[in-house]
């Protein structure tokens, strides 16, 4: 009988030992695996009742695939570097560990040339003459830099740290090897403190390396578990695993097919590759990997519903579609959106459920086209409910659908977190009654005491912030089929995104702005323009037109913001002096009531300028308006600056948007800022917004586990995305339930990655 236990101690601290014949009643322990501990094979640890106190003895139960081990039983490990690693890294189990992927490399296998060096070069190793070293600086902010040759260029060495011991050390036409981060400052490369060797023939012909570097913090340092202690712990689980423990995920079709390397090599060569081809091509493989179970998953829930998920039948286009159609649309619809109405009518027709997301640019016609979808729910005798994300916007669309509503004297009531007590009950009674047709509001209507007759269809504004899980709340309010639910991004989604964030979905897109819009023209000015913006203000004021101007404001700087505000409030005052110019101002933090009255001041045409903090993103809605100038436009990110462009040009007059920036600017604001003046097409700054921020910090990702990818990166791996979409898709046409026995390994897969979830869900 094999027994393994973990020991440790003080001094036996994080190894692992495996026992033979264990004996509590003498404890006298048979170690016959001391790898790690230099122990003859045949080692009796004689452990006394009293140093048992200090061991840690637990017994394990050996996984069924050793990848499940718990992490602690790991050489090297422990239960204090468990803790560790499970607190700071969620690694978890053995298989964990091997999926904890290096961010990136340290590539000794070759020389750069100096010369060779470009602005996107990482870290490079060199080799060449140290020419001269210089302090420079005095006081407290010194420098040492040497100036470092090799036969095509030369380079700065820099360091603000032990400057006195390297200038002692360092030696004046010495040749050395350094490595390190290049640096790119005023068109002239340097490498702050570089790593330093002298180049003796021993240390040239070195064998080369290309070690992994993996993400650590301060605690794990602490525990010796940075980067290089992480980089042995996995070098050790490589020591205990072998291939067939790792088995393979994907057919053996599909690797041939794209070329990949087995499953097993590619985690190798991820954390261990030889050079960087080996590492591209497991890079490949890992991240074809992920994308594609993701598309497997989503693709195979989407099949699922629409073979199993009955919906409530909308059979005919009535008599309310029909005359709102033919009497009351004030223009013709866009061919964009006749055929995204015809993608919801032929779903709605279909007897199964409708999951759709509806993409278009700000100011392409969403709510018209949500709104006669709506009369399709009522022209079949069911209720509609259309839902916003914040109580403005939401109040917005039920000013625009309450004047339709009226005119066909259909039942249109408002619900948000604010409407309490009797206001409420009445809202909910007539919601029960049926007397209330289309239900407007915020995501109170989630709640369970919202209780409608008969909700046949749903609609959410969603501006990228509702969760799947705050959807799935919605398919419990109607019977005995969930309301058809039409999904509408405020802005526009980049299309891997909405791959991943929606790809359970059917899409529908409105690639089309009603005829007549004249492109906004967006300029860029820095403050020392400011007079030539005033006068250009007052010039499109003369013409009887309207002008917006926006300050940033954000929560952890509010008083400041504020404060600018007031004052570009009262220098705009001084520019445009009352009775000739009226200017209303509207922010967060006034009373609902001071809000409301300034607001209307100005959609009035009373007050010429509107100043404002980023409330209006959402909020009005004045076609005379055609100027719309961003202070500190480069504190706005990209999505922000389109939907605030998109409060003018509405109206037939060419319409303007000024961006104000300080001089300086960082180079990702700079990029923002030139994105908005070269296009006006939301889709394209969509993908820009991508590219310069990763997905991270792009509004609803963080609930959607989008940024549980391991390895792939939605912003650069759009290609790979697409390819496994594909490739999903079309094995789910030949084998929707994966029961050919080459599809076993995908089955298998799945189900593994559901266990994980549900550990994880349990732990976390
Ligand atoms: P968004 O897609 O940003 O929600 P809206 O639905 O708010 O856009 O529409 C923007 C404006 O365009 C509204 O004033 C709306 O009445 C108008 N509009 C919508 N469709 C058309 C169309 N086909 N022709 C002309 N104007 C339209
Ligand atoms: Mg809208």
């Amino acid at each position: 009988m094999l027994h393994r236990f973990c020991v440790w101690n003080s001094k036996f601290n994080g190894f692992t030992f495996e026992f033979e014949n264990f004996n509590t009643y003498n404890y006298e322990l048979f170690v016959f695996y001391t790898k790690r501990l230099v122990f003859p094979t045949n080692f009796y640890l004689k452990i006394s009742p009293s140093t048992i106190a200090d061991l840690f003895l637990q017994p394990m139960t050996t996984p069924a695939n050793i990848l499940d081990t718990p992490i602690e039983y790991l050489t090297g490990v422990g239960p204090i570097r468990g803790d560790m690693l499970k607190k700071e890294l969620r690694i978890f189990t053995y298989r964990d560990l091997l999926y904890h992927f290096p961010f990136r490399y340290i590539d000794k296998t070759r020389f750069h040339r100096i010369i060779d060096l470009t602005e996107d070069s990482d870290t490079v190793q060199l080799k060449g003459i140290l020419r001269r070293v210089e302090l420079i600086g005095d006081g407290r902010v010194k420098r040492l830099v040497g100036t470092f040759r090799d036969e095509t260029g030369s380079i700065d060495l820099i360091w603000f740290q032990q400057i006195h011991f390297l200038e002692r050390a360092l030696v004046v036409g010495t040749e050395y090897i350094v490595y390190g981060r290049v640096n790119h400052y005023n068109g002239r490369f340097s490498l702050p403190h570089p790593e330093m060797e002298v180049a003796t023939p021993e240390a040239v012909s070195k064998a080369p390396t290309f070690d992994p570097v993996y993400p650590s913090t301060a605690k794990l340092d602490a525990k010796s578990l940075d980067a290089k202690g992480q980089r042995k712990l996995i070098r050790t689980l490589f020591e205990k695993i072998k291939p067939q423990d790792v088995g393979e995920n994907l057919p053996d079709y599909i690797l041939q097919k794209f070329k990949l390397p087995p499953q097993y090599d590619a985690l190798l060569k991820i954390h261990f590759p030889e050079n960087p081809i080996e590492l591209e091509n497991a890079r490949k493989r890992l991240k074809f990997e992920e994308l594609f179970f993701l598309q497997l998953k989503l693709l195979q829930a989407k099949k699922i519903r629409k073979t199993n998920i009955r919906g409530h039948f909308f059979e005919h286009v009535g008599a309310l579609f029909n005359r709102f159609y033919s009497e009351i649309l004030p223009f013709d619809l866009t061919g964009a959106q006749k055929r995204v109405l015809k993608e919801i009518r032929r779903d709605l027709g279909s007897q199964i459920q409708m999951n759709r997301l509806l993409q278009g640019d700000v100011g392409s016609g969403k709510t018209v086209v949500a709104f006669m979808s709506m009369l399709l729910a009522l022209d079949n005798g069911f209720q509609a409910c259309m839902m916003a994300p914040t109580e403005i916007l939401a109040q917005q669309h039920f000013e625009g659908i309450s004047e339709y509503c009226q005119q066909m004297g259909i039942g249109v009531d408002f619900l948000s977190g604010s409407i309490k007590g009797k206001k409420r009950q009445a809202v909910l009674d007539k919601l029960l009654s049926g007397e209330t047709q289309i239900l407007i509001g915020t995501h109170a209507m989630f709640e369970d005491w919202v209780v409608f007759k008969n909700l046949g269809l749903a609609i959410t504004d969603e501006q990228h912030r509702f969760g799947v899980e705050q959807r799935g709340k919605l398919w419990k309010k109607s019977q005995p089929y969930p309301p058809h639910v039409l999904v509408m991004s405020a802005t526009p989604i980049p299309r891997t995104l909405a791959m991943t964030l929606y790809g359970d979905l059917d899409v529908s897109v409105i690639d089309e702005l009603p005829k007549g819009r004249k492109p906004i023209k967006t300029e860029h000015r820095t403050d020392n323009h400011r007079l030539r913006v005033i006068q250009f203000m007052k010039d499109e004021i003369e013409k009887g037109r309207q002008i917006y101007v926006v300050y940033p404001l954000i929560e952890e700087s509010e008083k400041l913001d504020l404060l600018n505000l007031m004052e570009g409030f009262e220098s705009l005052s001084r520019d445009f002096p009352p009775p000739q110019y009226q200017i209303a101002i509207v922010h967060g933090k006034m009373p609902a009531k001071d809000k409301d009255y300034e607001m209307q001041r100005f959609v009035k045409r009373e007050a010429q300028i509107m100043v404002a903090t980023t409330v209006i993103e959402v909020g009005v809605n004045v076609p005379n308006a055609s100027v719309m100038v961003i202070e500190h436009s480069e504190r706005f990110g990209l999505s922000q600056l389109h939907q605030l462009r998109g409060r003018v040009g509405r109206g037939a007059d060419q319409s303007y948007c000024i961006l104000m920036s300080s001089f300086k600017l960082t180079a990702d604001a700079r990029e923002r800022i030139q994105t908005m003046c070269r296009t006006t097409d939301g889709f394209e700054i969509a993908e820009a917004d991508l590219k310069l921020r990763g997905p991270g910090d792009i509004e609803g990702t963080a609930q959607s586990g989008v940024l549980n990818l391991h390895i792939a990166d939605l912003a650069k791996d759009g290609k790979i995305l697409q390819v496994a979409r594909y490739t999903a898709n079309e094995l789910l046409e030949e084998d929707a339930k994966l029961e050919r026995p080459e599809h076993q390994c995908l089955k298998n897969y799945l189900s593994l990655q559901d266990k994980q979830t549900k550990v994880w869900s349990r732990i976390s």
